[in-house]
């Protein structure tokens, strides 16, 4: 059974202003349960995180003083979010909802997440809405407990991960891969270990084209035997924080491929998924959605 990490903490202890499109968090397993795409017995509600977990990706440091709101000033405006306690439990149970579903990952094929892609969390700051990096935790996870030997984390948000690549630019078990705007956020990007880029309004076939040129020549190159993929639908048309242009049945036909290729070579894969900020709040929830019923149809 597809099982998915989900926590009404995801989105109450964001404040007001934070909640659009924040709200996305409760309103895809909303449209979920309501299709019937899924039933309550598909959701599973993530704990907060082993703090030792934590801790083979960021540093200690940072951690204490993050858990303990003695960020600085410059450190929460980087962050975005006021830091409060409840902020803290919420990013803590993201990444618990992370690890957990690595295992069931490696179960069933697949395991999602309604929220985490927190991919601009570095070793020793958080940037971006990111404060703790639930795949680049789980894949130190994954190699510290032996469960994996080479992971390779695709990220297609439509953003750099840029915390991901420098997290792990000397780990040659953990090959980083970002599709992403040229001219979006992070504007000071990092290396991953292949990074391509996109100019301002590219559409469906100049992306997918690159995206089957691309996948199976570094699947076949690397061998992983586990993928997290990050599949931020900012790639949309209309994101109010993406520059490209892509249409929601061009979305959908990037996670089908993705998914269906995890599938058929039997790679377990974990999702987070990342952002999504289209004006247009139907388009969000559809283009998530649309990743959670191909998992049923493929996996299932
Ligand atoms: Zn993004």
């Amino acid at each position: 059974m597809l099982k998915i990490a989900f926590n009404e903490n995801y989105i109450y202890p964001l404040e007001e202003n934070h909640r659009f499109p924040m709200i996305k968090y409760e309103l895809i397993p909303e449209q979920l349960l309501r299709e019937n795409t899924c039933t309550n017995d598909n959701f599973f509600k993530p704990n907060k995180i082993d703090k030792n977990i934590v801790l083979l990706t960021h540093e200690i440091e940072y951690f204490k003083r993050f858990t303990s709101l003695n960020l600085s000033k410059k450190e929460i405006r980087e962050i975005g979010f006021p830091l409060s306690k409840e902020l803290v439990e919420r990013e803590m149970e993201i990444a618990q909802g992370t690890i957990k579903g690595i295992h069931y990952s490696i179960k069933n094929g697949i395991s999602m997440n309604i929220a985490g892609g927190t991919h601009h969390a570095f070793y020793n700051r958080g940037e971006a809405f990111c404060m703790l990096n639930d795949q680049a935790i789980g894949a130190n996870y994954l190699l510290n407990e032996q469960l994996a030997k080479k992971i390779m984390i695709i990220d297609l948000d439509v953003h750099q991960g840029n915390g991901t690549a420098s997290l792990f630019s000397s780990n040659p078990n953990v090959f980083t891969l970002s599709f992403h705007g040229k001219k979006n956020y992070p504007f000071r990007k990092e290396i991953s270990d292949l990074d391509i880029e996109f100019n301002d309004n590219t559409k469906d076939d100049e992306y997918l084209d690159k995206l089957k040129e691309t996948i199976p020549r570094v699947l076949n190159k690397f061998e992983p035997d586990f993928i997290f993929y990050l599949s931020g639908v900012d790639v949309l048309e209309n994101d109010k924080l993406g520059r490209l242009s892509l249409s929601i049945e061009g979305c959908k036909k990037r996670d089908k491929y993705i998914l269906e290729i995890c599938h058929k070579n039997s790679i377990p894969v974990q999702v987070s998924m990342g952002g999504g900020y289209s004006s247009i709040l139907k388009n969000i929830i559809e283009a998530h959605s649309n990743t959670f019923r191909l998992a049923q149809e493929i996996f299932f």
